[in-house]
Parts: structure tokens; C-alpha cells; sequence
């Protein structure tokens, strides 16, 4: 093994071990080393059992709010520690990258990409899907289901001990999800076009990306810009994995913080929608197939791919959908019109 096989072996996977928060570490890391004029910021920072959990966020590219944007979002549910480990994969390489690749830094002069990694810190350090609350950051939202939601799923106001908690009635948005809120206004309510990605694991054996609405089974604003993205994912990437449908297509649900951010968005009702929030729910069933026994693991569970060449072939796999939402976002008046 050369020197060079060793140092990719011990920087690219996650290791996992009580008390740690390996993707903090590396997220602070990067910190760090990013290059110039990129915006950092500690957005929040959440205490538990006498300990601090920063929030953090990155922006790479222009400073001007107006222009395209993306956003990558993870860690929204503290099990799905992958979706904030495939986000700070692809940032290290980004990084990297953009130390010699001189086409990628002009690219960022008319477009941004803010990252949100690590949104539930302290969920993701107890192992829960819920917030350190017990309190399931997508059902917090003030949002409620049109129809009839599945019991506990769709998001229930009985007890932090079940899941889906949308937590008490009359208290409002945690912490956590009124970081989400503000940044993703701030950040992407004034650009001419932006689109976020969400990304969780833990659904089914297919990697699916998710449309809105998740409270109600009409179409929501943007569903013909969803068409033709579609359209356009299958034309330039034929071979793709994903399966692009609306989340309530497989259940519907209360309190989901895109919903809220989609209808507050002041175009979206209003014209022409220019925000388009998608989740990328990666297929863990598969994991769990090749590996049963990971489904016993209390910190890991089934949401969450153990072996490192999993993680890493993870990793690799999602690259494209990010580099082509980038362009997407960037160049979204050849796609929709
Ligand atoms: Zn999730």
C-alpha cells in the first residue's frame, strides 16, 4: 500500500464510536481549509447534558443573494448520519478541487451552493431520528395534513417517547428547525431560481427523490418545472438511479418543514415558482439485505450503510445529482420556460 492508498483509506470513511461525532470533526476540519471568500457561520448553538453542538453553514460563490443557488441540506434526522456524510464527502472534494480547477471557480461567480451538513447535531450524537427533544424536525412545521395522515407516521402530538413527534401544541418550532427556516430564507427566497436538496436514508430498496406536496396528494406549484426536470435528469444521465415522484405518494404527513418553506416562499403561489425543494431519500433497505445483522446495531440500525466500501461506493454515488442540480439551478432558463 503506498502512502498515498493509506491516508484516501483513513479520510474517506466515517468511523463511528461512542461519544464522537465524527462528521462535526471533519465538517470543523474543512472549516478550516476552505478557500477565500468562502462564508462560514456558526448559525446556532444547541447545548445537552452540559455539552455545545454548533450548527454550521457554508456558502460557496457569489455573495449576491439574487443569483442561482443551491442548497444541500442533511442531518435533519439524527440516524441518517449517511445523508450528512455524503454532503461533507462531496464538499472535501469540492474543496480540493477548487484549489487548481479554474473553470469550477469562475462557475461560482454568477452561482452559490450553501450547505446546511449537520442540522440535528445532537440527535445525530444520541442515535435518534428526533431532535434532543424527542421532537421530529419534519413534523414541527405548522403545517397540517389535508386528509387523513397514517397514524404515528403522517406525525403525532402524543408523547416524545413514540416517533414522528410533532412536538407540543402552542410551542412552536424547535431550535433546529427555525435555523433551517431562516436560513433557507435568507439564503434562497431572493435568488432568481434556487433548488434544495434534503438529503435522508431509511426509505425502501430505491433511491427516490422527493417532490412536495408531503401534507397533501394535489399537485403543488411547481409540478410542471418537476416534469421537465425530470425530463432533463433522464436526458442527460439516461443510466440515473433515481426514482423521482411526489413524497405523498407514499405517505402523507403533518408538520413537513419544505411543505411550510414552499408555501411561504412569496413566488410560489404567485406566478411563476422559482424554489424548488427536492429530498434525496437513499434506499438503506439494501444495505440492510446484504448486512442483517446491522439492523441490531442500536446507534446505526437500518439506516446506515456499516462496511466502509459502502460508504464509499455511497459517496461516489451521488455526485452527479448534486454537480447536475448545481447546473440545473444555474442554467434554469434552458430547462424551464
Ligand atoms: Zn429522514
Amino acid at each position: 500500500m503506498t502512502q498515498d492508498d493509506s491516508l484516501d483509506e483513513s479520510t474517506s470513511t466515517f468511523y463511528l464510536e461512542p461519544g464522537r461525532l465524527p462528521e462535526l470533526e471533519r465538517l470543523e476540519a474543512l472549516i478550516e481549509r476552505l478557500p477565500k471568500g468562502t462564508r462560514t457561520e456558526r448559525l446556532q448553538t444547541l447545548t445537552h447534558k452540559g455539552k455545545s453542538f454548533p450548527i454550521h453553514s457554508i456558502c460557496f460563490g457569489s455573495p449576491d443573494p439574487s443569483q442561482p443557488t443551491l442548497a444541500l441540506v442533511g442531518g435533519v434526522h439524527g440516524l441518517e448520519r449517511i445523508g450528512s456524510q455524503t454532503i461533507i464527502a462531496y464538499l472535501e472534494s469540492l474543496v480540493a478541487r477548487l484549489e487548481w480547477d479554474e473553470d469550477l471557480q469562475r462557475s461560482f461567480e454568477t452561482h452559490r451552493l450553501v450547505c446546511l451538513p449537520i442540522l440535528n447535531p445532537v440527535g445525530m450524537m444520541l442515535g435518534r431520528r428526533s431532535n434532543g427533544r424527542g421532537v421530529d424536525l419534519m413534523r414541527n412545521a405548522p403545517v397540517e395534513v389535508e386528509g387523513r395522515a397514517p397514524f404515528l407516521v403522517g406525525g403525532q402530538r402524543i408523547s416524545p417517547w413514540l416517533p414522528w413527534f410533532r412536538g407540543k401544541k402552542g410551542d412552536g418550532l424547535e431550535t433546529e428547525s427555525q435555523v433551517l427556516v431562516d436560513f433557507i430564507q435568507r439564503e434562497l427566497f431572493s435568488s432568481s431560481y434556487s433548488i434544495a436538496l434534503d438529503v435522508h436514508s431509511g426509505f425502501g430498496m430505491r433511491d427516490r427523490l422527493w417532490y412536495p406536496y408531503a401534507k397533501t396528494k394535489r399537485d403543488f406549484p411547481g409540478i410542471r418545472q418537476i416534469r421537465k426536470l425530470k425530463s432533463l435528469l433522464k436526458r442527460s444521465y439516461p443510466n440515473h438511479v433515481y426514482l423521482i415522484e411526489a413524497q405523498h405518494k407514499q405517505y402523507l404527513a403533518s408538520g413537513d418543514l419544505w411543505d411550510y418553506l414552499l408555501d411561504l416562499h412569496p413566488d410560489t403561489h404567485a406566478g411563476r415558482p422559482r424554489f424548488l425543494p427536492l429530498t434525496l431519500e437513499m434506499g438503506s433497505w439494501l444495505w440492510v439485505k446484504k448486512n442483517p445483522l446491522q439492523i441490531l446495531s442500536h446507534r446505526i440500525g437500518s439506516f446506515h450503510p456499516i462496511k466502509s466500501h459502502r460508504q464509499k461506493r455511497t459517496f461516489r454515488r451521488h455526485i452527479y445529482l448534486f454537480e447536475f442540480l448545481m447546473k440545473a439551478s444555474k442554467f434554469s432558463k434552458n430547462w424551464i420556460s
